[in-house]
């Protein structure tokens, strides 16, 4: 049939030609007009099921799908529907006049703006002409289902002219036809189109084919209810999502309808201590069509280790970053998540004490990286957050307050949390607080120095202390004060020859009577000093003391033998050479002894044994 023009207008607009601004502003990927047209053809689908359930359209339903048709050699992109269709009509009003208005209004209203408003068009409805990122020039086949619409034709080059023409078409529904513009034949690519399908329509509603293939999974689990869904269905979801990933430890189904609608399924994946690269992993999905794996401003920052999907049509898309971050539902959103996520780790807690133990070593994380950033966070995770000690032992922090204040009797004295780092180079130290009955929590991983922040912030007369910090002597009134064996003039000599040897002149060297079992001398940091190193080591900056010396404290054990045989020498050069090598013991158990101080303190050893 011979296309017989109906109308020729042009479309109401100020701006000479707004598809240069259109290819410039819409959005910063080009790719996107993909999903744009898919998620037309899709509602336009989703349109004609609702209309024959409501009893509005009585015709054939058929097989509902989208099909994606490239034709290589006549540069051409189609995306066919079987959906509502459009009458002239309708194309006057929706594609002509209410884009072009909302077009207009963009243009005024951003022309001056820069690149960094990118991406803000698609809050005007003008989704369908993003088609003129890639295409030079656009046409609309379509058929109405109300009966008796004609089909008909549309057509524009991305000049500011458009046609109308009859058509024929037997089917319901619309394709629309790309003809792809000479810098955007990457589209052309089979793979580069199949991978764009594949990421934005992967769980459309409707099933979408592309070389005659469905590439989606129209009902994922997420649109369907908790009640009717079982571990293995979960388990089979995160494979689909994220097929190399280790199963997950457990998963919240998330499912609000006020005050704004929102359905996902958030996993808790294992974690390794080191937790980066594991960003961006929870995607963003508004009516079953992928938005975005960037989820900053909706997912709270802690749990953004996360994984999963989260849908929600009333998170606004395609604005910018700064309007996000005030959108009010955005900020419920990220309220809802966060009470969500704490009271399933509460349920577990609560139900399974002994399971939620097993998880923690890979939870604690979340839940540690949550109390230091959420205060709302922490109201909830300060019931359920467990310490582990160096026996393998779990407490919450009420329960460790109550097992340390059995030791520690004076109740108008903050308590003293005892930790280690790294149990095997503590390990002396951790012998010496459990001789004197003194329990010692594990805390060591990359979070923990801000975590024992948090803890000594929030918890009222608690302070935390590593295990060889210079405080363990005065924790308890219920041990016996030692009675120092050497007399205060020996005591002096001592320390004299202990500063002649040290070769740390800022080391604070003292005399402290210690049970005769402890080391005759120990090296002790103050806590501040190792917090900061400790931070400045997991933020991997180098030691801001640079060159300097460290700060310590050498406790000379005035009722250790060796002691006593210094005091009592009467060889200066024996009284030295002792001193030498009990020091360097001390530091060799910090691990301060290194290069040629190592060498030589193994050389004298080597020589006095033999
Ligand atoms: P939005 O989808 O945000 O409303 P669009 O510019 O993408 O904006 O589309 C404008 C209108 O054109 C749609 O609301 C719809 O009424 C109509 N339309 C677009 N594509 C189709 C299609 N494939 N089938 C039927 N109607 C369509």
């Amino acid at each position: 049939m011979e296309s017989v023009i109906q109308e020729k207008g042009n479309l109401s607009i100020h701006t000479e030609n707004i598809f240069p601004i259109i290819k410039k502003f819409l959005y910063s990927d080009h790719e996107i007009f993909l999903r744009e047209l898919v998620s037309n053809a899709v509602d336009a689908s989703q349109k004609i099921k609702k209309l024959a359930s409501y009893g509005e359209y009585n015709g054939e339903l058929g097989d509902l799908k989208v099909v994606v048709k490239l034709d290589k050699d006549a540069k051409t992109i189609t995306i066919s529907d079987n959906g509502i269709g459009m009458t002239a009509d309708e194309i006057k009003k929706y594609i002509n006049q209410i884009a072009f208005s909302g077009a207009t209004e963009f243009v005024e209203q951003y022309k001056d703006k820069g690149e960094g408003d990118k991406g803000i068009i698609g809050h005007f409805g003008l989704g369908f002409y993003s088609a003129y990122m890639v295409a030079q020039n656009v046409e609309i086949i379509t058929k109405s289902y109300k009966e008796g619409a004609e089909p008909v034709r549309w057509e524009c080059d991305g000049s500011t002219e458009f046609e109308i023409s009859s058509v024929e078409k037997e089917e319901r529904g619309t394709d629309i036809i790309l003809h792809i513009a000479e810098d955007s034949e990457e589209f052309l690519e089979e793979s580069r189109l199949r991978g764009i399908l594949e990421k934005y329509g992967k769980f459309l509603p409707i099933e979408i084919e592309f070389e005659d293939k469905v590439i989606n999974n129209p009902s994922p689990i997420w649109t369907k209810s908790p009640s009717d869904l079982n571990d293995e269905d979960y388990l089979a979801f995160y494979k689909e999502l994220y097929p190399f990933g280790e199963d997950p430890l457990f998963w919240i189904h998330l499912n609000v309808d006020y005050p704004f609608n929102l359905t996902g399924v958030l996993y808790f994946p294992k974690l390794r201590n080191d937790f980066s690269g594991q960003r961006e992993k929870i995607q963003l999905y508004s009516r079953q069509v992928f938005i975005t794996d960037e989820v900053k401003d909706i997912v709270p920052d802690f749990l953004q280790l996360l994984h999963g999907v989260i849908d929600s049509p009333d998170i606004p898309l395609n604005v910018s970053r700064s309007y996000l971050q005030a959108d009010g539902n955005v900020k419920k959103i990220n309220g809802y998540i966060t009470r969500k996520v704490a009271d399933k780790l509460l349920e577990i807690f609560k139900n399974d004490r002994e399971g939620f133990e097993k998880k923690f070593d890979d939870i604690g994380l979340f839940v540690k990286y949550g109390i230091i950033s959420d205060d709302k966070f922490y109201e909830k995770a300060k019931d359920f957050c467990l310490l582990k000690n160096t026996d393998g032992k779990y407490f919450t922090f009420e329960e460790y307050r109550e097992q340390v204040k059995e030791n520690q009797t004076d109740k108008n004295e903050s308590l003293i949390w005892l930790y280690t780092s790294d149990e095997k180079k503590q390990d002396a130290f951790i012998q010496s607080a459990k001789k004197r009955s003194y329990d010692v929590l594990v805390l060591n991983s990359m979070i923990d120095s801000h975590f024992i922040n948090a803890l000594e912030q929030k918890l009222e007369k608690v302070q935390v202390k590593r295990v060889d910090a210079d405080t363990l002597d005065k924790l308890v009134e219920k041990e016996v004060k030692l009675e120092s064996i050497l007399s205060s003039d020996d005591q002096e000599k001592v320390k004299k020859v202990f500063e002649g040897v040290s070769e740390n002149k800022t080391a604070h060297i003292t005399v402290e009577a210690m049970p005769v079992d402890e080391l005759p001398v120990v090296i002790t940091f103050p806590e501040f000093m190792r917090r900061m190193t400790d931070m400045q080591a997991s933020s991997g900056q180098r030691s801001m003391f640079g060159d300097m010396p460290l700060m310590y404290t050498v406790s000379l054990n005035s009722n250790h033998p060796l002691i006593g045989k210094i005091a009592g020498s009467e060889s200066e050069d024996e009284q030295n050479a002792l001193a030498k090598q009990v020091y360097d013991l001390a530091l060799l158990s910090q691990g301060m002894l290194s290069g040629n101080d190592l060498t030589q303190f193994i050389q004298r050893t080597v020589s006095t044994l033999s």
